[in-house]
């Protein structure tokens, strides 16, 4: 991973101390007492200010659940992992589970990491198609139907775009004669999917596939079920601002969670309570630089491969990791209006977009659901 990667994840870090501190500590009494469990606020990816528990219990009865809270680095970004169980072996053991899938996942999507599928796919582009696993097939399928989904917004093979402003290594803007020699590698007509074979074919050289948009949502997904087959009855697995929750916690009580406020980095949105859901955000703040007033950052609209302008962050609320995190970045692109007409047509999907005026949008999914912070401007 790049220092400077490094460097934002630490500093996030700091910052969820900071609002620790700031906000206080939630204390939540469950189970007439019996149970005491603390809330605090914790800041993933700097996208997302989670409120969970802190696995304390003070006191407690036998048959009380226990909950256990770990982080690691893996993907590239903070993964924590909250892991509810009858007992602590086995809220362990699940949650040592979900960072096992976690890590079998990277090996297969991460383009990190030279001996991936997804690697191997890329530096075969224009020569050979390559053998996938199901997982990995799985990714790419889900990613395809994204992009029909959003119009376009959605789109895997932005890389090399994207590689042409790298925004977060040496902020430059690049000419629009290095856009369009790029733009043909952009043409996902030029990715063929060969479901029955199970394999992948990248028609030009120089196409890469980049699932940065959506795998962590995918990887979410697979490391609750990891978990569930492991024995927890509950939990949060969160990559950075991918988050997937299952169940809830002892007591009945859901996770709650903070939406950050895009242009405050200290602030909450919003907050929002979830139970079996997945939450997932795509925003402006995160990697950019800025020219003359201008803030670029790292979601390109594939039609201009430009920044996509018309929002600060979206936010969207759904069933499954993959859905939540492919429709962030996609809606993104999309727009304010025609992304929340799009989200008012699928069943168990909500958003909270704020526009490119920081005015805020809520879908009706999330009405009544999403409480908004009036501490804040
Ligand atoms: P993150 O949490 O890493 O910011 P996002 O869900 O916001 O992830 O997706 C951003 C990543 O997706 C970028 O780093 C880039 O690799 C990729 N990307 C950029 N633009 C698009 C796009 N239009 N469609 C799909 N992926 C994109
Ligand atoms: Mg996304």
């Amino acid at each position: 991973m790049p220092r400077r990667e490094n460097q934002r994840r630490v500093a996030q870090m700091k910052l969820c101390e900071l609002l620790s501190a700031k906000h206080g500590l939630f204390v939540l009494f469950v189970g007439g007492g019996e149970v005491s469990i603390r809330y605090r606020f914790a800041v993933m990816s700097g996208i997302f200010l989670i409120l969970f528990s802190s696995a304390c219990t003070t006191t407690r009865s036998e048959s009380a659940p226990i909950v256990v809270k770990r982080t690691q680095m893996q993907m590239g970004t903070l993964v924590t992992i909250t892991s509810v169980a009858p007992d602590r072996r086995r809220a362990q053991d699940a949650a040592s589970a979900g960072f096992q899938e976690i890590h079998r996942l990277e090996e297969l999507i991460s383009t990190w990491i030279v001996t991936s599928e997804l690697s191997r796919a890329n530096a075969a582009a224009g020569r050979d198609a390559v053998s996938l696993s199901r997982d990995t097939m799985k990714v790419l399928e889900a990613s395809l139907q994204m992009a029909r989904m959003t119009e376009g917004g959605f789109n895997i093979l932005v890389g090399p775009a994207v590689e042409a402003w790298s925004v977060l290594e040496r902020p430059t803007i690049p000419s629009d004669a290095v856009l369009q020699a790029v733009r043909p590698l952009t043409d996902l007509r030029e990715l063929h999917l060969n479901v029955a074979e199970g394999t992948v074919y990248l028609a030009k050289p120089g196409m890469r596939v980049d699932v940065g948009g959506i795998g962590k949502g995918f990887a979410a997904d697979m490391a609750v079920a990891a978990m569930q087959k492991a024995g927890a009855t509950a939990g949060v697995v969160a990559l950075s601002g991918d988050i997937r929750t299952f169940g809830g916690l002892p007591g009945g009580v859901k996770f709650p969670f903070g939406i950050r406020h895009p242009r405050h980095e200290e602030a909450v949105l919003a907050f929002i309570d979830l139970q079996d859901e997945a939450i997932s955000t795509a925003g402006d703040y995160e990697r950019y630089f800025e020219r003359d007033g201008v803030r670029y950052h790292h979601i390109l609209d594939p039609i201009t491969l430009q920044p996509a302008r018309d929002c600060q962050s979206v936010t969207v609320v759904a069933r499954d990791g993959m859905t939540a995190d492919g429709l962030d970045t996609g809606i993104f692109v999309m727009g304010r209006e025609r992304g929340l007409a799009l989200v008012e047509r699928l069943p168990g999907v909500g958003a909270v977009i704020v526009d490119r005026d920081g005015k805020v949008w809520v879908s009706s999914y999330l009405k009544g659901r999403v409480r908004m912070n009036d501490g804040i401007e």
